[in-house]
C-alpha cells in the first residue's frame, strides 16, 4: 500500500513538472534578434531638424542591419553586438569612439565592456584613448587574457598585440563635443551627452547621454551584451563610469536576459543596475517590464539618477525603459518585426 502511494506521488510530481514546463514560453527554434541603443537623455523632437532625425535614424538602422546580418548568417551573438556597436562607435553622432565626449582635461577617455551570456565570460577596457573601437578591445580582453578589465595604457599595450587598430587621440575630435566641454569646463559639473543641439545658437543645457549598446540572441539561443562610451562631458580625469563595469552597465546571462545601460553612470554602479534587473527576473520571478521599472524608477530614479536600459530575454523578446525624455533605440527580429524610436515612449 505504502509503495503504491509513493508511486502515485512520484507520478503526480512528474506530471506537475511537465505541465509547468509546458506553461513556460518557448523561444522559437532558430529565431534570433538584436536590440541597440544610442544613449538616453533630454532627447526631444523639437531639438532636432528633420535632417538630424534622419541621420540618427539611418545610423541606428545601419547598426541594426550590421548586427542582424551576422545573426542571419548563423554567427554568434557576441559578433553581432560587436558589429552593431562598431557602426555607432565610428559615427560622430554618438558618444563612443569617434565623437566621444571630453573629460575635464580636454581629452577623451573611453570605456567599453562585453559579456557572453552562455559562459558569463566578460571583457572590459576603461580610460582608453588610442583604441579606435573600444568594444573590439573589450572582446580581446575577454578572449585573450585571464582578466576581465584592463585600464589605460596597459589595456592599449595589450590589445595592440592582438591587432586592434590604434589611432592618434586627435581621431576622436569633434567640434561639437569641444563646444560642449568649453561650456562647462572649470565648473564642478559634469554633463551627459546629446546636449549639442543648437536652439537659436544656444547649446541646450539639459541632461543628455550618448553611450551606445547592443544585446543579441543568436540561433543557438545564446545571449550577448555590450556597451561603449566616452562617459560624461567634463568628468574628472580618471573617472570610470558604469559602462565597463560588468553587472552595472552591461550584463548577460542565458538564464535570464542581456542588458545594456545608459545614463548617469554613478547611479547605475550604486544600484548594480543591469545585474539587479537580471536578479529580479531570476529570483523574484518578475517579468522584464516590472524588473526594468523597479530598477530605473524605484532605485536609480529615487536616488536622483537618470537614464535607460535595453533588455533582450532568453525567449528573444525585447524590452526597454527609461526615465529620461528620450532614448535612441531600435530592434530587429528574425520574425520580421523591426522598430526605431528616439523620443518619449511611443
Ligand atoms: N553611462 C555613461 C557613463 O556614466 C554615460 C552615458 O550613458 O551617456 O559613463
Amino acid at each position: 500500500m505504502k509503495k503504491t502511494i509513493l508511486l502515485l506521488f512520484i507520478l503526480l510530481l512528474a506530471f506537475s513538472c511537465k505541465t509547468s514546463d509546458k506553461n513556460e514560453p518557448q523561444r522559437e527554434p532558430n529565431s534570433f534578434s538584436i536590440v541597440i541603443h544610442g544613449g538616453a537623455g533630454g532627447i526631444k523632437r523639437e531639438y532636432f531638424t528633420d535632417e538630424q532625425q534622419q541621420a540618427y535614424n539611418d545610423k541606428l538602422q545601419e547598426a541594426l542591419n550590421a548586427g542582424y546580418e551576422v545573426l542571419e548568417k548563423g554567427g554568434i551573438s557576441l559578433d553581432a553586438i560587436q558589429a552593431a556597436i562598431n557602426v555607432m562607435e565610428d559615427s560622430p553622432l554618438f558618444n563612443a569612439g569617434k565623437g566621444a565626449v571630453y573629460n575635464s582635461k580636454g581629452n577623451q577617455e573611453m570605456d567599453a565592456s562585453i559579456m557572453d551570456g552562455k559562459t558569463l565570460n566578460s571583457g572590459a577596457v576603461a580610460g582608453v584613448n588610442h583604441i579606435k573601437n573600444p568594444i573590439l578591445a573589450a572582446r580581446v580582453v575577454m578572449d585573450s587574457s585571464e582578466h576581465v578589465m584592463l585600464s589605460g595604457k596597459g589595456a592599449e599595450i595589450m590589445v595592440k598585440k592582438f591587432g586592434i587598430e590604434m589611432v592618434d587621440s586627435s581621431y576622436f575630435f569633434t567640434q561639437k563635443r569641444l563646444d560642449q566641454l568649453k561650456k562647462i569646463q572649470g565648473k564642478e559639473k559634469t554633463e551627459l551627452d546629446h546636449s549639442a543641439f543648437l536652439i537659436k545658437n544656444e547649446l541646450i543645457d539639459d541632461h543628455k547621454y550618448g553611450t551606445v549598446g547592443a544585446v543579441a540572441i543568436d540561433k543557438e539561443g545564446n545571449i550577448a551584451a555590450g556597451t561603449s562610451t566616452g562617459g560624461m562631458t567634463n568628468k574628472k580625469y580618471g573617472r570610470i563610469g558604469d559602462s565597463p563595469i560588468i553587472g552595472a552597465g552591461t550584463y548577460a546571462n542565458n538564464l535570464t536576459c542581456g542588458i545594456s545601460c545608459t545614463g548617469t553612470g554613478e547611479y547605475f554602479i550604486r544600484t548594480v543596475a543591469a545585474h539587479e534587473v537580471s536578479n529580479l527576473i531570476q529570483y523574484k520571478k518578475m517579468n522584464p517590464t516590472e524588473a526594468l521599472y523597479e530598477v530605473i524608477f524605484n532605485q536609480i530614479g529615487k536616488l536622483g539618477g537618470e537614464g535607460g536600459m535595453i533588455l533582450l530575454d532568453k525567449y528573444g523578446d525585447i524590452y526597454w525603459d527609461f526615465n529620461s525624455t528620450g532614448m535612441f533605440r531600435g530592434y530587429k527580429k528574425s520574425d520580421g518585426e523591426t522598430k526605431i524610436e528616439m523620443f518619449e515612449k511611443e
